[in-house]
Formats: C-alpha cells, sequence, structure tokens
C-alpha cells in the first residue's frame, strides 16, 4: 500500500489486511527459505490437499511467517518446498482493499469475450526474486477451493488482487510466470535478478 496514505480513522488494524472473510491467516509459523525457480517441485502440478489436519495448518503458518518476511503478497506450498496444492495471500485490490486468505486445491477463472481485458502491469515472483517485467494476464480474476477446515471459499478481485490470484494459482499447477512471457522479457528479467543475487542469499529470507 502506498506509504503517503493516510490511514482512516476507523481502521483498527492498520497493518493488517481489510478483509479475510474466512478468517485470519493462522500465525506462530516460522520462516523458511523461499524455493527457487529450477527446483523440480515449482515445475509439476501440486498434490491436492486431501488432509485437513494440523499438519496443514501448521504448514500454512509457515506459508505465511515466510510471505510476510518476504514482502510478498501471495505464496504457493511449493515456494517453501512442499509439493501441496495450496496458497496464501495478502494482497491489495485495485481500490487498494487489502484482502487475505487461504486457498487449497484453487481453480481459477477470469472473464471471457468481450469482458476480458488484459493488464500488461509488472509481475514478480519471490521464487525469482530482485526482477520485474510486463505481464500481460486478465485484469479480473476469481477463485474457488477450500480453506483449512475443507469448507469452500471463493475470493474476487481487480488490480494486484487479480494478478496474484492467477499467479499463486499457476504456482500449483507447476507453472512460473516466465512460463507466461517471451523470450525478450525473459532474458530482460534473468538479467534483473542476476544483478539481484547477493541481496537474496539461498536461505532468504529465513
Ligand atoms: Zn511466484
Amino acid at each position: 500500500m502506498p506509504d503517503d496514505a493516510a490511514a482512516p480513522a476507523t481502521d483498527e488494524t492498520p497493518d493488517g489486511p481489510d478483509e479475510t472473510p474466512y478468517g485470519p491467516l493462522p500465525t506462530g509459523g516460522t520462516v523458511r527459505p523461499i524455493t527457487r525457480w529450477g527446483t523440480p517441485v515449482m515445475h509439476a502440478p501440486q498434490r491436492r490437499v486431501t488432509e485437513f489436519d494440523d499438519d496443514l495448518r501448521a504448514l500454512v503458518a509457515d506459508m505465511t511467517a515466510t510471505m510476510y518476511a518476504a514482502d510478498g503478497v501471495g505464496l504457493a506450498a511449493c515456494q517453501i518446498g512442499v509439493d501441496l496444492a495450496v496458497f496464501v495471500f495478502d494482497c491489495p485490490d485495485a481500490s487498494g482493499r487489502r484482502v487475505a486468505g487461504v486457498v487449497c486445491n484453487p481453480d481459477v477463472s477470469t472473464p471471457e469475450g468481450a469482458e476480458r481485458r488484459l493488464d500488461d502491469s509488472e509481475e514478480g515472483c519471490l521464487s525469482y526474486p530482485g526482477a520485474f517485467v510486463d505481464c500481460a494476464r486478465p485484469d479480473r480474476a476469481s477463485v474457488v477451493g477450500v480453506g483449512l477446515d475443507g469448507s469452500p471459499v471463493r475470493f474476487e478481485g481487480d488490480g494486484l488482487l487479480a494478478r496474484c490470484l492467477q499467479h499463486e494459482t499457476d504456482h500449483t499447477l507447476g507453472t512460473v510466470f516466465g512460463d507466461r512471457i517471451g523470450t525478450k522479457a525473459r532474458k530482460k528479467l534473468a538479467k534483473q535478478h542476476d544483478k539481484a543475487a547477493e541481496d537474496f542469499p539461498p536461505d532468504w529470507p529465513a
């Protein structure tokens, strides 16, 4: 969120998300090193979540801690090396409203036909840190899946939130955004990433 935006007087949690319709993200997790592009777990579809137990809750708490430590707006399990189709997010939409949640077994939809408009804003990935290039994606998205307790969840949004829901669902399918851009953009991305390498040691952000 912009640093210069004055917080509304009614905002009780200025450092937290504005909306967590299915409950807050789990806390108390451990920050783990972020898995990078090129690691096999990131490039194959993830296993579906079938057990909604304490182990899942602990994993998602670690994912949440790691996402915040890395200043990210979303993180999938494969990004901490776990082969499971689940992601967490805490991300602003086009109006700056921050929405947070957990989605297991996500299925994303984007508008079709006349409703489909592409937004070619910059995109980055915590698993390829220090690099950003334009990546065209539909400007709205909705995702359905299940939450930590196995009950159905649905999130919808525009702006960065739409991009995030698509980017994180892609991770659960083994796709990274580098797969969605052309050769020239991919080279530009690699150059930025290599230049920033010493800012992101292998155990970052742990
Ligand atoms: Zn990513």
